[in-house]
């Protein structure tokens, strides 16, 4: 234990990594709406540099906060004195953060092709991009790699293409790590791209969807932020574009899309996670998916991956007012999480975005929605609160598998109600 211990403090020291030694993530459990505010003023206090993994909606809500060391007696006996309940979610974040370096450490190694790539770990973005390489390699009439973008950092954006042929068939999209920190979603993606490869031919399902439709997979969608959580920061979420007249870096993607833009459930606030950015589109990785998605013309269903929570959700966030396909949605969504936990019984809630989290303006899926694809969909892949955005590794697999039986449900859907 002490040698990991000076292995982590080594590459800390090496790599210029933020730390976290000291800081807690705080379950909160605000009873009534009267305390539901109280942690909300939480939210303002700038100086206490509060991380709101799970954000304050209602009571009974946990609510998820990652405290520094230096704001833990405050916050504490802050809640203390509102007789607001908590529990420690997470009592020592950076044991789990050299945890999780550790066991990357352990199986880093240089792979000749993606049989022998180790699904049960995460990967950097130069791991992730060669893997992408080999997967086209080895099934070139399968898969090719398109190049959407670049990054505000001039990474490239890359999307794989999954086709059996056709003139712009219409298609299924799926997009993970939009939110960068969320590293069970991109290694999800790896492990759902090598599925697909796998199960052509084999599957009747997969392969009838495949005949008839194509499949587009954007595994690392915010490159800047996962390439910064890897080398400085583990726990930034949102891209690395510079603000004008601002030191605080990033607006959050998930934020900066053309539908309720700049309403409640967005921050105009630079140095916020939920800031939107200073107009729709801002970020070049959100415009870069909305060139592609106008330009093809022919998506049928779009689904957006998320961590952590364990929920479905369909439109809309930035309004109450029902999606008109409300119904239907919401069976669709019911089916689909029937799906996920007949693996291993994980559990899902499903609904609306502003109805079962909270409000939210400016996201994908309404956006999506709002250009007439149907069949929107976002998740919140595990937890649903133990180890929040630093899932095990181990997990990795079972959370890729049972997902993927969502995703079948709503793929095989989509081909079999076309409109
Ligand atoms: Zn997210």
């Amino acid at each position: 234990m002490r040698g990991l211990l000076v292995l982590s403090v080594l590459l800390g020291t090496v790599f210029g990594h933020e730390d976290f030694v000291g800081h807690q993530v705080l379950r909160i459990f605000a009873a009534d709406e009267a305390q539901v505010q109280k942690v909300k003023e939480l939210e303002d206090l700038q100086h206490l540099q509060l991380d709101f993994w799970k954000g304050p909606t209602w009571p009974g809500s946990p609510i998820d906060i990652r405290v520094p060391f230096h704001s833990l007696q405050a916050v504490k006996i802050f809640l203390e004195a509102q007789d607001i309940r908590y529990e420690i979610m997470i009592k020592d974040l950076q044991s789990l953060l050299d945890e999780e370096q550790e066991q990357m450490f352990a199986f880093r190694a240089q792979v000749q092709s993606t049989d022998t790539f180790n699904y049960a770990t995460y990967h950097t973005l130069e791991e992730i991009y060669n893997f992408l390489d080999l997967l086209v390699a080895e099934h070139p009439q399968l898969v090719s790699k398109i190049q959407i973008g670049k990054t505000y950092e001039d990474r490239p954006i890359y999307v794989l293409k999954f086709s059996t042929g056709g003139n712009n068939r219409p298609a299924i999209w799926i997009d993970t790590g939009i939110h960068s920190r969320e590293w069970v979603t991109q290694a999800s993606g790896v492990w759902f791209a090598k599925k697909i490869t796998q199960d052509y031919g084999q599957d009747p399902a997969l392969t009838n969807i495949l005949n008839n439709m194509d499949i587009f997979l954007e595994i690392v969608t915010n490159p800047d932020g996962f390439a910064f959580t890897h080398s400085k920061n583990r726990m930034w979420r949102k891209t690395r574009s510079l603000t004008s007249n601002s030191l605080c870096v990033g607006v959050d993607p998930n934020r900066n899309w053309d539908a309720g833009f700049g309403n409640a459930g967005s921050s105009s606030n630079p140095c916020s996670d939920q800031y939107r950015g200073k107009f729709p589109n801002s970020e070049v990785e959100v415009q870069s998916i909305v060139n592609f998605v106008n330009h093809h013309g022919n998506i049928k269903a779009f689904i957006s991956i998320h961590s952590y929570s364990q929920l479905l959700l369909y439109p809309y966030g930035y309004t109450s007012e029902p999606a008109p396909d409300k119904e239907e949605l919401d069976k669709l969504a019911k089916s689909a999480v029937t799906a996920l936990s007949s693996l291993y019984g994980t559990k899902y809630k499903y609904g609306s975005i502003i109805t079962t989290i909270y409000q939210a303006s400016g996201s994908t899926v309404d956006w999506t929605y709002n250009q007439g694809i149907k069949y929107s969909f976002t998740f919140e892949l595990r937890d649903s609160g133990r180890y929040g955005f630093l899932l095990p590794a181990s997990q990795i697999i079972p959370t890729a598998q049972e997902t993927w039986l969502a995703l079948m449900t709503i793929m095989e859907y989509t081909l079999n109600h076309p409109y």
